[in-house]
């Protein structure tokens, strides 16, 4: 199994040897196809299982067939608990990102530190990757748009959850167009999980590690 047996075009596997990964993990054997095929996706599998890859290198694989961004409407969002996950999911994602031959503009947004210089930056964002409530404060100052996301991700769920982002996490569902392509992942898959997994995945792909 390689990477480029999944799908993935010959500037993506580039991408992917530079980061010295030469064998697609479990998870990532599965959710890339799928990804790329637009299935709905619910991945249970914890952090070390290659799951953040199993979700950016198809996103990045769809961006190169997009035109740039133009505005301030977002077409992928990734939502995490905490602002570490952001930077994490930012950094591994612009590592692929870096030689492709359309350029991809990510940009991590969080809590806890000033706004402004958030919202001065997020115009032409094609990868937001955002904890709930800095997401919903940006939309409220009209500095993101959600109207048109086409992919949706929902990474550690269940930490989302447990950190008490359940409101948060149903406003935003509720500002997306109803007809695009989700992806969420979480370690468990307790009653509070089941419950946006029934209310945001249109039978998935289950992916189980
Ligand atoms: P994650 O579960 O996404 O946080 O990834 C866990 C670790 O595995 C990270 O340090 C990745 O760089 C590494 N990793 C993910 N996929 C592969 C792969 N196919 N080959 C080698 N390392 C990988």
């Amino acid at each position: 199994m390689s990477f480029s047996s999944l799908g993935l075009s010959a500037a993506l596997v580039k991408a992917v040897e530079a980061q010295q990964y030469t064998k697609p993990y479990p998870i990532q054997q599965e959710a890339i196809p799928a990804m790329l095929q637009g299935k709905d996706i619910l991945g249970l599998a914890q952090t070390g299982s290659g799951k953040t890859a199993g979700y950016v290198l198809p996103i990045l694989e769809m961006l190169q067939r997009k035109s740039p961004n133009q505005n301030r409407a977002v077409p992928v969002l990734v939502l995490v608990p905490t602002r570490e996950l952001a930077v994490q999911v930012n950094e591994v994602l612009r590592a692929f990102a870096k030689e492709l031959p359309r350029q991809v503009k990510s940009m991590a947004v969080f809590g806890g530190v000033s706004i402004n210089p958030q919202m001065m930056k997020l115009h032409g964002t094609d990868v937001l990757i955002a904890t709930p409530g800095r997401l919903l404060d940006l939309v409220e100052h009209k500095a993101v748009q959600l109207s048109e996301v086409e992919v949706l991700v929902l990474d550690e769920a269940d930490k989302m959850l447990n950190l008490g982002f359940k409101e948060e996490v149903e406003k935003i569902l509720s500002l997306l167009p109803s007809r695009r392509q989700n992806a969420l992942f979480s370690a468990t898959l307790h009653e509070e999980v089941a419950f946006i997994v029934a209310d945001m995945l249109h039978n998935p792909v289950k992916i189980k590690i």
